[in-house]
């Protein structure tokens, strides 16, 4: 019997553990910190053995493989322990992999990931077809493919997730940009952090397809310099492109075949450049799978979007209330600022993680008539922006920030949350964040 250790017990590695249980492995699951009782439960109830606040290092390196936590940095010393000893590290993503035959859309990039993955998954659902979400989102994979029988499934894939793959492979792949993300994790060089994203097509065959956004200069010059036998399908909105998406005249276009797709961008149900970009790649995955143009329209028109990204709250004494909590790096406030039409008090900051704010410059002087910083630490945002609007006020909540945000604003305003920064100084994570600002906008 193989021996399967999971270390990590989250949503991943509980999954993971369910799966090899049912597929005949011997199973353990070991987490430093403690195990929350949902997954614990779960556990007990599939009689999995498990340890917590604790690593038993003999229970460990005897395994044949181990499936690491995405969590989990490669530079731990137990990790580097295993490999050295030429145990195989993979994610959860790779061993589930294994044992389904279902067909996969692979989403990844450093933003509109979620987004993305959600809008194709409506628009394949919506045209019948018997389809999974999973990867950063809701039920793990591997528990879906041990519990479900999906032929196809519409995966987010973080670049840790693609770390640990070595056979997985996306039918359809899609990148939706690479700006600098999570370099804490990737020796602070940009280069290892653009391969990693690039692992999603290095499985793929000319039978695949990668579709990726041509306006982005580093995906560009990666597939100057590197190989992938997928075939390329782009999207932009600076080019016309005679295969692929582009804007002409506010509608989008896609000619991935003779009948050609087009539908005006004023449309979509989402609104701002990067959700048509967002819409662009979904569009062309489902034209890929053959979904009819018109059930895809339907969907692209009443998709909810997700929450806590651009999400409207609510509008009082005539001011827009918007929780963009889930914009942690400056790449996804540069778009949230670009696509508001009304003067702007902008909620802004949290933990940087290493932030140059310059790219905001002339949105910020356009648009943002306030600025109301939640965070610990507010000293880039006030040297950066102190020249270009007049008021900075420091908060230290959820409340205040709003409150404060509510004497600024004025009708016809409104008002932004988008922090361009993590969430843990004062909040648990970017949900809780969003959940405290759409509580205090409904108390006020
Ligand atoms: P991810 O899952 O990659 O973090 P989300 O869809 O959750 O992406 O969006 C994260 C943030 O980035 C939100 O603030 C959202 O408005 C913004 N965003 C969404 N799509 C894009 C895109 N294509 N380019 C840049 N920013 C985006």
């Amino acid at each position: 019997m193989k021996r399967l250790v999971v270390l990590g017990g989250g949503e991943s590695g509980v999954g993971t553990a369910i799966l090899a249980k049912q597929k005949g492995y011997e199973v353990f699951v070991s987490d430093k910190n403690e195990i929350l009782n949902k997954y614990k439960k779960v556990l007990l109830h599939n009689k999995i053995n498990f340890e917590e606040k604790n690593h038993t290092e003999n229970e460990i390196l005897n395994a044949d493989v181990v499936m690491k936590s995405p969590g989990i940095p490669d530079t731990v010393p137990l990790v580097v322990k295993l490999k050295q000893k030429g145990v195989k590290v993979i994610s959860e993503i790779e061993f589930a992999s294994q044992f389904t035959k279902a067909t996969i859309v692979g989403i990844t990039g450093s933003n509109g990931k979620t987004t993305t993955t959600l809008l194709t998954h409506h628009i394949l659902q919506k045209a019948g077809l018997n389809v999974g979400v999973a990867g950063n989102i809701g039920n793990s994979f591997a528990q879906q493919v041990a519990e479900k029988s999906y032929e196809k499934y519409v995966l987010e894939l973080s670049s840790f997730q693609l770390d640990g793959i070595e056979s997985f492979n996306s039918h359809i792949a899609i990148l939706t940009n690479i700006t600098p993300d999570h370099l804490d994790r990737y020796n602070y060089e940009f280069k290892n952090y653009i391969n990693s994203k690039f692992r999603i097509t290095k499985n793929q065959t000319s039978e695949d397809y990668l579709i990726y956004d041509a306006d982005d200069k580093t995906i560009n010059n990666w597939l100057k310099e590197n190989k992938t036998e997928a075939k390329l399908v782009p999207f932009s909105l600076e080019k016309e492109l005679k295969y692929g998406a582009y804007i002409k005249e506010n509608n989008i276009i896609i000619n991935l075949n003779k009948d050609e797709f087009n539908m005006p961008t004023s449309a979509l149900s989402v609104k701002g450049k990067h959700n048509i970009k967002n819409a662009m790649a979904a569009t062309m995955a489902a034209q890929l799978l053959k979904v009819r143009k018109q059930t895809i329209k339907e969907s692209l028109e009443d998709f909810e979007g997700a929450e806590h990204r651009l999400e409207n709250v609510s509008k009082i004494k005539d001011v827009e209330y918007i929780n963009d909590s889930k914009a942690t790096n400056v790449n996804a406030t540069f778009y949230a600022l670009e696509c508001m039409d009304k003067q702007t008090v902008w909620i802004v900051g949290g933990v940087d993680k290493g932030n140059d704010y310059n790219d905001l410059l002339p949105l910020v002087r356009e648009k943002v008539k306030a600025i109301v910083c939640l965070g610990l630490d507010n000293e880039k945002i006030k040297n950066t922006f102190g020249n270009v609007v007049d008021i900075i006020v420091e908060t230290a909540g959820a409340e205040e920030a709003v409150k404060v945000s509510y004497k600024l604003a004025t009708k016809g305003d409104a008002v932004l949350l988008s922090p361009a920064c993590a969430s843990f100084d004062l909040f648990e994570n970017y949900e809780d964040r969003g959940r405290q600002f759409k509580k205090a906008v409904r108390n006020l």
